[in-house]
């Protein structure tokens, strides 16, 4: 067996100990004969593994008591939609920083369900590579919530900063705006302060686990502000009170996000050892294209993805070259999103520093000899 190197932006790398945990336990779960995938959701095993999973990410990511932690289905697209039916009831506009293509989308699925939506600032101008920063943030006066992209992952932007200030965001008139952030692409990536969103969600095919899967943590005082004519199944109150088990929950893929979580504590040591390493993996990558005049990656150095690094060769005609070379020598998934070519590079938490080092050999190796 040889599992290569894996640099794909989703779904991703799993951590190799989920990967062999998971084959111990896939036909016998602990001596109870029978597979996770084969249990009653309602079974007192299964329901231990729920609560289990959600405890390490509460532990992990520090979410104070105030916030639901729901493990739902159908990608971060279903919340594109969940968000504002849930968010929405009380009236008022969905607001947006726009930096990318994900952004983008979540702003489309508004319009299409609610007929408009504000872009409260945008990186458009700049082609997405800087962020906005929080002064040019400018909220409707019917704000009900402000959306953004916390690492756009296609053009490999971050945020550098939370919007809103630590007593949380307001409209002229008051009002406490919440946030909501889709963290598809960068939670788990390090440590972060819950307590300054309203809705956090992710998908889980990145950082958590298998896709499908996605998890939403939402502050308790935003579970009544939802529209009445929204499906059941989008409701966060109603996935709160029935511990996300309204209907059968993507039972395997919630088992395996939470081997990933004890990982996470266990083998890598938490969030803020997480997070030196992501930081360390991502800068020897950029300090490569960086250093080469070959390759190149147009974000401003403070917005730059730390999961997410897109690159170009300075001649294009070489990227097929490229990509043949990198994947015979068990580079995988560098090919840059199609609508954007070039190359791609996700280095998300499973992604360990041996495969950035080999890939940085590589690219130095590849440019000695036909750049
Ligand atoms: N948001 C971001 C930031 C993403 O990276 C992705 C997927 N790459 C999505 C949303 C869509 O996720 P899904 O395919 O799980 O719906």
């Amino acid at each position: 067996m040889t599992r290569h190197f894996n640099f794909c932006a989703g779904p991703a790398a799993l951590p190799e100990a989920v990967l062999a945990r998971a084959r111990d336990e896939l036909l016998d779960y602990r001596g109870l004969g029978l597979s996770v995938m084969e249990m009653s959701h309602r079974s007192s095993d299964y329901e231990a593994i729920a609560e289990r999973a959600e405890r390490d990410l509460r532990e992990l990511l520090a979410i104070p008591d105030n916030y639901r932690v729901l493990f739902t289905q159908g990608g971060a697209t279903q919340q594109f939609a969940a968000l504002p039916y849930n968010l929405l009831g009380a009236g008022g506009t969905a607001n947006f920083v726009q930096t990318g293509i994900w952004g983008a989308k979540a702003i489309k699925e508004a319009r299409h369900l609610f007929g408009h939506a504000v872009v409260a600032a945008s990186s458009e101008a700049n082609g997405h590579t800087a962020v906005p920063r929080q002064s040019d943030i400018e909220l409707s006066e019917d704000a009900a919530y402000l959306h953004y992209t916390a690492n756009e992952t296609i053009g490999g932007l971050e945020f550098d900063y939370i919007p809103g200030a630590a007593e949380g965001l307001r409209r002229r008139d008051g009002a406490e705006v919440p946030l909501a952030c889709d963290m598809s692409s960068s939670i788990l990536s390090g440590p972060l302060d819950v307590s300054r969103f309203g809705v956090i969600y992710a998908g889980a095919q990145k950082n958590i686990g298998p896709a499908g899967l996605v998890v939403a943590i939402v502050r308790d005082d935003l579970l009544d502000r939802a529209r009445a004519d929204m499906p059941s199944l989008f409701s966060y109150r109603a996935l709160a009170e029935a511990g996300s088990m309204i209907n059968t929950p993507a039972t395997y893929s919630w088992y395996l996000a939470g081997l990933v979580f004890e990982w996470l504590k266990n083998d890598i040591g938490g969030l803020d050892a997480m997070g030196a390493i992501n930081d360390r993996k991502a800068a020897k990558l950029y300090a490569a294209i960086d250093a080469s005049g070959f390759y190149s990656n147009p974000i401003a150095p403070g917005n730059r993805s730390r999961m997410n690094v897109p690159f170009v060769l300075a001649d294009s005609r070489l990227d097929e070259a490229f990509l043949a070379e990198s994947e015979e020598a068990g580079l995988l998934n560098l090919k840059g999103h199609r609508s954007v070519g070039g190359m791609r590079a996700s280095l998300y938490n499973a992604v360990p520093e041996a495969a950035v080092d080999a890939l940085v050999d590589f690219m130095a190796d590849f440019e000695k000899r036909r750049g």
